[in-house]
């Protein structure tokens, strides 16, 4: 999984971001962003469900 630099983010942030038909997998937990460039994964949780790159509606 991720490693390295990562930051805390709340669930209503990543149900804005992620794409509509993803909106409803999001569960009411804090997830992580992964700062990591070179990383597909964007968003994911301690469950590890993880949101990519293609799962966003903006780029990020
Ligand atoms: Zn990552």
């Amino acid at each position: 999984m991720c490693s390295g630099e990562t930051q805390e983010i709340k669930s209503i942030t990543v149900k804005y971001f992620v794409l509509d038909n993803l909106v409803n997998t999001v569960r009411n937990e804090c997830y992580y962003i992964c700062l990591n460039e070179n990383c597909d994964v964007v968003y994911y949780n301690q469950e590890n469900q993880i949101f990519k790159k293609q799962d966003m509606k903006i780029p990020i």
